[in-house]
């Protein structure tokens, strides 16, 4: 058995409207290269301007993350051989990144749902070790023999998110991930949708015998794009080197690519040191001053998903469950507030919202953004239920075309159902009926078994015309025979 150590560097594309040094547009899925200027293509001569938006959302990120900031940012040039990007060099930022320290807190919704009941150090926070700004290369495509270049993504901002060595596992990387997405995305920072390659990770991971031995040979894993990857590509390679260790062999610095068919990651090069890419300070860029800017974004730091959880849990009543599912959505929670009312216990809506309108978006692949009906709607629907005109299962009959019929007054579509209530006395000869058409269940209520009371509800409902509630019927059974 071996310890496991791991850190991990995210690479988070900031939302931006123009690329990180030029005004070009960032854009995703447009005709390749037609996003381009001298300074994105790297033309020799071409001088950078930086992106104020991206800095200031790096430094947003920094505030939600309790990070500090050096008081005067820099940029250096990272010099290597990078077939996507032409000048040679990233600009990015070494010795004074943009924000340093802090810490992530790891949700526990957030980890795999088959290892929520096995979390080793609940409420853990990964320290961060920095925070940097930087520009992301080209995208390149290979076919066969050739290589297309597409520099449509040159120049974006990103952030590099990078973690001190304190995650222990693969399902505390996979959380780290997915908690690291919902602080990025309450924050309007970056949209970090990994299908899309918004949000790259790269892992290092060291095995050692004993907590007092020195950090193992660390080992980088590149190419992971997706947090299940990640999850699986990090049991792949504590399994590995735990075998060459058993065997005697020793492992050496080195970059391995993660191979998602083939389930193994593989050998690319052994790993150069910070200094082999002979950074040197960037002489097109100023420093940024910190301080002007920190004050600015100050006030946009945002509850962060926990802070929302707590809040929901203390001031609207739902569960910590309830809270943790109605958090973990930015839009998600926007919309849970704006049903919850003060005429509507906010379990009910979130239970509403939970078990059935999750359940259809899911159904219809729909995220919460794209949801149709709007939550006045849902909750005049709701109201229905808390004023006792409609049932719990009716209301889930009148939410189905509501889904479809958004437009539709919740009221007018209980009403085409024929759901309404009952007029004083207009069940009486109804329930007389029932009553007489079944002396047998009747002695048995009198007798004390009150669950046949549902038989003969539905013996009402069934001939009821319009629907009443259901629960007006079992009143007036209830009434007569207890
Ligand atoms: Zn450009
Ligand atoms: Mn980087």
């Amino acid at each position: 058995m071996y310890l496991v150590t791991i850190g991990l560097e995210v690479h988070a594309q900031v939302k931006t409207n123009t690329k990180m040094f030029c005004a070009c547009r960032t854009s995703f899925g447009d005709e390749p290269n037609t996003h381009t200027c001298p300074v994105c293509l790297g033309l020799p001569g071409a001088l950078p301007v930086l992106n104020r938006h991206a800095i200031e959302k790096t430094l947003l990120t920094g505030l939600m993350l309790n990070c500090g900031s050096p008081e005067l940012s820099k940029w250096d040039r990272k010099n290597y051989f990078y077939p996507d990007m032409p000048k040679n060099y990233q600009t990015t930022q070494m010795e004074f990144p943009l924000c340093i320290g802090g810490g992530v807190p790891l949700y526990d919704h957030c980890y795999p749902t088959d290892h929520r009941k096995n979390i080793v150090t609940p409420n853990k926070i990964v320290r961060l070790n920095r925070i940097h700004l930087e520009e992301d290369v080209a995208k390149s495509t290979h076919l066969g023999n050739s290589s297309l270049i597409d520099f449509n993504r040159a120049g974006t901002p990103l952030m590099e998110i990078v973690t001190e060595p304190d995650i222990e596992s693969a399902e505390e990387a996979f959380a780290y991930v997915r908690s690291l997405q919902m602080i990025l995305q309450q924050g309007e920072v970056a949209d970090a949708d990994m299908e899309k390659g918004q949000l790259r990770c790269d892992v290092n991971i060291s095995l050692r015998k004993n907590a007092s031995d020195p950090l193992g040979q660390k080992v980088e894993l590149k190419n992971l794009n997706s947090i299940s990857a990640i999850r699986r590509a990090i049991h792949f390679e504590i399994q590995r080197q735990t075998e060459e260790l058993n065997a005697g062999i020793p492992q050496i610095q080195s970059t391995r690519r993660w191979d998602d068919d083939r389930g193994e990651t593989q050998m690319m090069r052994t790993k150069e040191d910070a200094h082999d890419y002979r950074y040197f300070p960037c002489p097109d860029l100023l420093p940024v001053r910190t301080a002007p800017l920190l004050e600015k974004v100050r006030p946009l730091v945002p509850e962060l998903p926990h802070q929302l959880a707590n809040r929901f849990e203390k001031d609207l009543g739902v569960t910590a469950y309830d809270a943790a599912v109605l958090s973990s959505d930015k839009q998600l929670a926007i919309y849970f507030e704006a049903v919850t009312d003060a005429a509507i216990p906010g379990k009910k809506v979130a239970n509403f919202i939970i078990n059935n309108l999750l359940g259809t978006l899911n159904e219809r692949s729909l995220s919460i953004a794209d949801c149709p009906v709007a939550p006045e709607k849902l909750r005049s629907l709701l109201s229905l239920v808390e004023n006792g005109t409609l049932a719990a299962n009716q209301a889930k009959e009148v939410f189905t075309i509501l889904f479809d019929s958004p437009e539709k007054d919740p009221a007018a579509i209980a009403d085409e159902l024929g759901f309404k209530p009952a007029e004083a006395g207009a069940l009486d000869s109804l329930v007389d009926q029932v009553i007489a058409n079944n002396p047998s269940e009747v002695e048995a209520i009198r007798a004390g078994n009150e669950k046949l009371l549902n038989f003969l509800t539905g013996q009402v409902m069934k001939t009821a015309s319009p629907k009443p509630n259901p629960k007006q019927v079992t009143d007036l059974l209830r009434a007569r025979l207890l």
